[in-house]
């Protein structure tokens, strides 16, 4: 699943490739990933991107008024349009991917969820790998964008400037481990199963450890390595990522999907707890004062 970092990414680089690119239609083929149907996405031809950005792991494509050279917005049943911003609101879940290419998808392509043909001929696809169809988009007034319920429930951004250790302490002031709350959206937005583990592996503290029962000095840790794992992967991603973005970015972990290799910091073994869909990865000596925690029922346990 895209976090922050990979959803930052994408973002920007699209940012870059589609400021300015007037859209010539856009169509939601297949299964609907479209939860929205007022304005329609008819009320997009003839408009132009005035940006790509992100909020949480959710992808924000801005469409503004006026294709240049006086063309007029095409109103359709949307007379909205005319008047504001809309945005796509765009969500990739764990499968999908927001791409762009040189030209139009052919009639046989079955990932496609969102199509934006632009009048320059490039195509901007919303596809979705796999069995699981659970991409979605929304297409809502610019203004609405913060009121919506998928963005209106996540706390604060991770990066760049996550919450400050007391106000950290009180988002995390539960009876949960780290490793469930942090990737817990409603209270801190962008960290995933993958980032997660690094930023535990960081910050040197347990994925089990109750975030109620957090110090301040842990708390200062937490959000350095939080900052830091992120804007690092952010930072590697700038210099190794260019259009077109890869399906799958070369994430730089050092420690999730690595048990069994050596801790990149002390050279022990790196453990895993196996769940029925995901792995936490640590380092004992680093994080939980040596205990290996293979098994999820010992890990409820321990702190
Ligand atoms: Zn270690």
């Amino acid at each position: 699943m895209p976090e922050l970092p990979e959803v930052e990414i994408v973002a920007r680089r699209l940012e870059q490739a589609l400021r300015g690119a007037t859209i010539d239609s856009a169509l939601a083929p297949g299964i609907n990933a479209l939860k929205t149907y007022d304005p329609p996405l008819s009320a997009l031809a003839g408009l132009r991107i005035a940006g790509v950005g992100r909020r949480g792991k959710n992808l924000v494509v801005r469409v503004e008024g006026g294709g240049g050279g006086g063309e007029a917005p095409s109103s359709g049943e949307g007379a909205e349009a005319a008047v504001g911003e809309l945005a796509l609101l765009i969500h990739l879940m764990s499968a999908g991917r927001l791409q762009l290419y040189d030209k139009p998808a052919g009639p046989r392509d079955r990932t496609s969820r969102l199509l934006l043909r632009l009048r320059d001929g490039r195509e901007l696809r919303l596809r979705e790998f796999g069995s699981k169809q659970a991409a979605w988009v929304k297409l809502l007034p610019a203004a609405q964008v913060e009121r919506d319920e998928a963005v209106a429930k996540l706390g604060p951004e991770a990066w760049p400037d996550p919450p400050a250790p007391a106000a950290l302490g009180r988002l995390l002031r539960a009876p949960r481990p780290l490793h469930g709350l942090l990737r817990d959206q409603r209270i801190i937005a962008g960290i995933g199963r993958s980032w997660v583990d690094e930023i535990l592996w960081e910050a040197q503290l347990s994925p089990f450890k109750r975030g109620a029962d957090l110090e301040e000095q842990e708390l200062e840790r937490l959000r350095a390595a939080i900052v830091r794992v992120l804007g690092g992967a952010i930072k590697h991603y700038e210099e190794v990522v260019s259009l077109p973005v890869p399906d799958k970015l070369p994430m730089p972990l050092r420690v999730h999907r690595h048990e069994g290799q050596p801790c990149p910091r002390c050279g022990a073994t790196l453990e895993a707890v196996h769940f029925e869909d995901y792995t936490i990865a640590y380092c004992p000596p680093c994080q939980t004062d040596g205990r290996v925690l293979k098994d999820r029922r010992l890990s409820r346990l321990l702190k």
